[in-house]
C-alpha cells in the first residue's frame, strides 16, 4: 500500500532536536524504572508529548510466534498491553513492519488493512504513522503515533519519527531481550516445539559413553531459572561483591585445571578473570545501578551488550568468545543473587555445539561435562584427537534440529559405534546399563597386558603410545607403551595466549621425559596450521586453505626464532634420553635437511652456551604428503626414521578434508592407492634399514592389522587406550596368513573386493 499523501499544516511548534538529543541518552529513562515496562511506558510519553499525538504504542515482535504484540501505550486501554497481537504483515503496524517502512494514513480506519481491536480504543484516532523498529536488517517492532485529527502528521514527522526510532532500537532491543528472559525465565519449551529426533547416527570423534542431560553451547540466553519479578532490590555494594566471588571462582577453576592439565591448562580462564577487572565493563554496570537499575537487570545489560559485540566480529573464534562473556554474566547473577550452589553450568552434562575450540574442551573438561556432540569437525580433527585424550566422549552429527532441543533433554551417547538416543526409553537405558555405569571400563587396568607383543607366530610388533596431553601418560604406563612414538607437542601452544617460551616448554618436555624414564620418546615438531589454529596468531583469517597453507614444519621453518626455541627446549629436556625429534609433513629432502641443520644448529649453540643438551639425537620425519612417495629412496636414506601419518597422508592422497563431515564417505584408509603407497613407503624404509612406523588413527584400527604386518610394519604408535585391544589383535595373527591376505589385497582394483578381504561391511 503506498504512503498516503500529506498535506503540511500548521502546528504547535515542536522541538524535534531536543527531543534526539533527549533520546541520545536514552539510559538516562532508566532511572526511577523499577521494570522494563515502566521503562517502555516512559519512552512512549515522552514521544507523544514531543509529538503532541494523542497516542505512541510501542509494539515489539515475538520471533518465535512471529507476532507483534502491544507493550506498551498512551492514549489506547493500557488493559490491552500484552494482549494485542498482529501476525506480521497485519493491520497497517504489522505492514510497516513487514515491509520494512513507515506507514502514515490520515484517514486509518477506512483503510483496507487498518485491524479493529473492540475496546482498544482506536477508532477515534483516524490520523496514524507507523515507523519500524529496527536494527540493520533485524526487526525489533513498530512506534505507531495517532491523532483524533485527520490529516496530522506530515512529511517532517516521518522524518523526525523515524530518527527517534532509529536511536531507540538499540536499547529497545535491549529491553525486548530482558523482557523476554522474563517471560520465559527457564526453558522456551512452549514456544519452540522440540524437534522431533529420537535417535541420530553420528560420527565417533572420541569413544565412550555417556548418559546425562543436555546444555546447549548455541543457546544466546542468559537467565537464572527463575523470574526476574521475584529478584530482590540490590546494591551496588552486592554487585562489587559478587565480582569478587566471580574472579575468586575463576582462579580456583583455573588452579584445578592446571593441576590436571599442567602442560596445556596455562592461563585458560584469564581473559575471563581479567574482563571482571575490566574497567569499562565494571564501570558500565556501575553507571547502570547507579541510574537506577537493579544490578542483576544491569549486569544483564551489559553483558549481552559485549556478548553482542562478539557475536559481531568478523573473526569466527573470537565470535565464539561470545560464549566466555555469557559465562561470566551467569557467574555474576548466580553469586549476585546468593546460589553459590545453583548449578548453572556444563557439569555433568552433555554438551550440543556446532562447533568447539580446544580451550572450549578443556574447560568444559575441568567442568567434569559427561559428552560432547558437534554439529561440525572431523573425527581425525584435533578437536576429536584432545577429547579422546580428555576422555570425554564426542559425536559429530550435523543435524541442525539438535540445537533446538529443548534444555535438559536427556541424551544417551554410545560414542563407540555413533549412535544417539535423545529421551531414549527405559529399554534402551537398561540395554546400556553397564556401559553407562562403566563409561570408559577400557581405562580399567588389564592384568593380561604384557611388556612386549608378538603375533601367534613369534613375530615382535612393538606398540608406543601417542600422546597429546601429558595426563595420557598415566595410560602409556597402564597399558605398558614400549615407548611413545608420537608426542604432538603443539598442544600446548594451541590452548595458550601467546608462545611458549623456552623455559616454559623446557618444564613440559621434561616432565614427559622424566615420566617415561629408560623409554624411546619421540618429539614430533610444532604442527600448527590446518585445523589447528592459535588464537593469538593470525594465520587461520589469512588463508583460504588452512590445510594447503603455513602450516606445520613450513610454519616452523617460516619461523626459525620459534622453531629454534622449541628445538632447544627439546634438546635440553632430552639430555639423558632415548631422544627422538620427528618432522612433520615434510615435502622434500631439502626441507628434510634444512629442518635438520636447525638441530644442529642449535646443538652447537647450547654447546657454545655450555647449556647441557642431547648430542646425538635420532632425527625422524613423518609421511604425510604424497608427494614423497616419487622421492622416497632420498628421504629413507637421509631419515633415522619414518612415521607414516596416515590422518593427513588419506586426507591429501585422496583430496578430502579430514575435519568436514560433508566429505567423510571418501576418506577412505582402504583406497587402493593408500594401500599401495603405504607398501611403497615400508619397502624403501625397509630397503635402507630404517624403523617405520605408522602413529595415525588407521594404526588402532584391528581391520588394517594383517595389511599392516603383511607389508612389513613392525611398529605402531596409537592412542593408549587402544593399546590391550590392539596388543589381543595381534597376538591372533599368524603372518603368513597376514602376508597372504596382503598380496590378495594389492591385487585388488576396487574398493568392495577389498572391503571383502579386509572384512569391511558393505554400507547399507
Ligand atoms: C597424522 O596426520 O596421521 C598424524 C599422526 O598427525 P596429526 O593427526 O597430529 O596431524
Ligand atoms: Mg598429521
Amino acid at each position: 500500500m503506498a504512503m498516503s499523501s500529506m498535506r503540511t499544516m500548521k502546528k504547535d511548534q515542536k522541538d524535534h532536536t531536543k527531543l534526539i538529543c533527549d533520546i541520545s541518552e536514552i539510559s538516562g529513562l532508566f532511572q526511577d524504572s523499577s521494570t522494563l515496562e515502566t521503562f517502555l511506558q516512559k519512552i512512549v510519553e515522552m514521544i507523544a508529548d514531543h509529538m503532541h499525538s494523542d497516542v505512541c504504542s510501542i509494539y515489539l515482535l515475538n520471533e518465535h510466534k512471529g507476532e507483534l504484540e502491544l507493550r506498551a501505550t498512551h492514549g489506547l486501554n493500557a488493559d490491552f498491553i500484552g494482549k494485542v497481537t498482529l501476525k506480521l504483515g497485519e493491520g497497517l503496524t504489522g505492514l510497516a513492519l513487514k515491509e520494512l517502512r513507515p506507514i502514515c494514513e490520515r484517514n486509518a480506519s477506512q483503510n483496507a488493512n487498518f485491524r479493529y481491536f473492540p475496546g482498544l480504543g482506536e477508532e477515534k484516532f483516524e490520523s496514524f504513522l507507523a515507523v519500524p523498529i529496527i536494527r540493520g536488517t533485524t526487526r525489533i517492532g513498530a512506534m505507531v503515533i495517532q491523532n483524533t485529527q485527520k490529516n496530522y502528521f506530515v512529511e517532517d514527522d516521518i522524518k523526525i519519527l523515524k530518527a527517534i526510532t532509529t536511536q531507540l532500537a538499540n536499547t529497545i532491543e535491549l529491553a525486548k531481550l530482558i523482557l523476554s528472559i522474563e517471560e520465559k525465565p527457564a526453558v522456551p519449551s512452549e514456544e519452540k516445539p522440540a524437534p522431533h529426533l529420537k535417535f541420530i547416527k553420528g560420527k565417533v570423534g572420541a569413544p565412550g559413553f555417556a548418559y546425562a542431560e543436555s546444555i546447549i553451547l548455541s543457546e544466546s540466553q542468559l537467565s537464572l531459572s527463575d523470574n526476574l519479578s521475584t529478584w530482590p532490590a540490590l546494591t551496588v555494594s552486592d554487585f562489587h561483591q559478587a565480582l569478587g566471588i566471580t574472579e575468586q571462582e575463576l582462579k580456583t577453576l583455573q588452579e584445578q585445571i592446571e593441576e590436571k592439565l599442567s602442560d596445556v591448562a596455562s592461563m585458560i580462564f584469564t581473559a575471563q578473570i581479567l574482563m571482571l577487572k575490566d574497567k569499562a565493563f565494571v564501570d558500565a554496570i556501575d553507571h547502570l545501578i547507579a541510574q537506577g537499575l537493579n544490578p542483576p537487570l544491569a549486569v544483564m545489560q551489559v553483558v549481552k551488550e559485549y556478548m553482542r559485540r562478539f557475536e559481531n566480529l568478523p573473526d569466527e573464534y573470537l565470535r565464539e568468545k561470545s560464549h566466555d562473556i555469557r559465562d561470566i554474566g551467569y557467574r555474576l547473577l548466580k553469586n549476585l543473587l546468593g546460589r553459590q550452589n545453583e548449578t548453572l553450568d556444563y557439569g555433568g552434562r552433555i554438551v550440543v555445539a556446532r562447533e568447539l575450540f580446544p580451550s572450549d574442551i578443556l574447560k568444559l573438561s575441568s567442568q567434569n561435562i559427561k559428552g560432547v556432540i558437534l554439529l561440525s569437525g572431523g573425527v581425525t580433527s584435533h578437536l576429536s584427537i584432545l577429547a579422546q585424550s580428555l576422555q570425554i566422549p564426542l559425536l559429530i552429527a550435523d543435524i541442525a534440529g539438535l540445537l533446538d532441543l529443548p534444555a535438559r533433554t536427556k541424551i544417551l551417547m554410545d560414542a563407540d559405534q555413533g549412535n544417539i538416543y535423545i529421551d531414549p526409553g527405559e529399554e534402551i537405558i537398561r540395554s546400556f546399563k553397564n556401559k553407562i555405569d562403566d563409561h570408559l571400563g577400557i581405562l580399567k587396568s588389564r592384568d593380561d597386558v604384557t611388556d612386549a607383543t608378538y603375533t601367534q607366530d613369534g613375530t615382535q610388533v612393538h606398540l608406543s603410545a601417542n600422546i597429546n596431553l601429558l595426563g595420557d601418560v598415566k595410560y602409556a604406563h597402564m597399558f605398558k607403551a614400549e615407548g611413545i612414538g608420537l608426542y604432538r607437542t603443539e598442544f600446548p601452544f594451541i590452548v595458550r595466549s601467546n608462545f611458549p617460551g623456552e623455559e616454559e616448554q623446557l618444564i613440559i618436555y621434561k616432565k614427559l621425559i622424566d615420566s617415561f624414564p629408560g623409554k624411546p620418546v619421540t618429539f614430533r615438531t610444532l604442527d600448527i596450521g590446518g585445523d589447528k589454529v592459535l588464537s593469538y596468531f593470525d594465520h587461520h583469517s589469512k588463508e583460504r586453505n588452512p590445510y594447503l597453507g603455513l602450516r606445520s614444519i613450513r610454519f616452523s621453518l617460516s619461523h626459525i626464532d620459534i622453531f629454534s626455541q622449541q628445538i632447544r627446549a627439546i634438546l635440553r629436556a632430552g639430555v639423558s634420553a632415548e631422544l627422538r625429534i620427528m618432522f612433520p609433513m615434510i615435502s622434500s629432502l631439502d626441507e628434510f635437511q634444512r629442518a635438520k641443520g636447525v638441530v644442529l644448529q642449535c646443538m652447537k649453540e647450547l654447546k657454545k652456551e655450555k647449556i647441557p643438551c642431547h648430542r646425538l639425537p635420532q632425527i625422524g620425519m613423518m609421511v604425510e604428503i604424497p608427494a614423497i612417495l616419487e622421492i622416497i629412496d632420498d628421504l629413507a636414506q637421509e631419515a633415522d626414521f619414518m612415521s607414516i601419518g596416515t590422518n593427513d597422508f588419506i586426507q591429501y592422497m585422496l583430496a578430502v578434508d579430514r575435519s568436514n563431515e560433508k566429505v567423510a564417505d571418501l576418506y577412505l584408509p582402504q583406497h587402493p592407492a593408500i594401500l599401495r603407497a603405504l607398501k611403497t613407503i615400508v619397502d624403501a624404509a625397509r630397503k635402507y634399514k630404517k624403523e617405520v612406523s605408522v602413529c595415525g588413527d588407521m594404526a588402532h584400527e584391528e581391520k588394517f592389522l594383517p595389511y599392516f604386518l603383511g607389508i612389513g610394519i613392525r611398529s605402531l604408535s596409537i592412542n593408549p587406550t587402544y593399546l590391550p585391544k590392539m596388543q589381543a589383535a595381534i597376538t591372533k595373527i599368524h603372518l603368513p596368513k597376514a602376508e597372504a591376505l596382503t598380496q590378495a589385497i594389492l591385487k585388488e582394483k576396487h574398493l568392495k573386493e577389498i572391503n571383502r578381504l579386509l572384512g569391511i561391511p558393505a554400507k547399507s
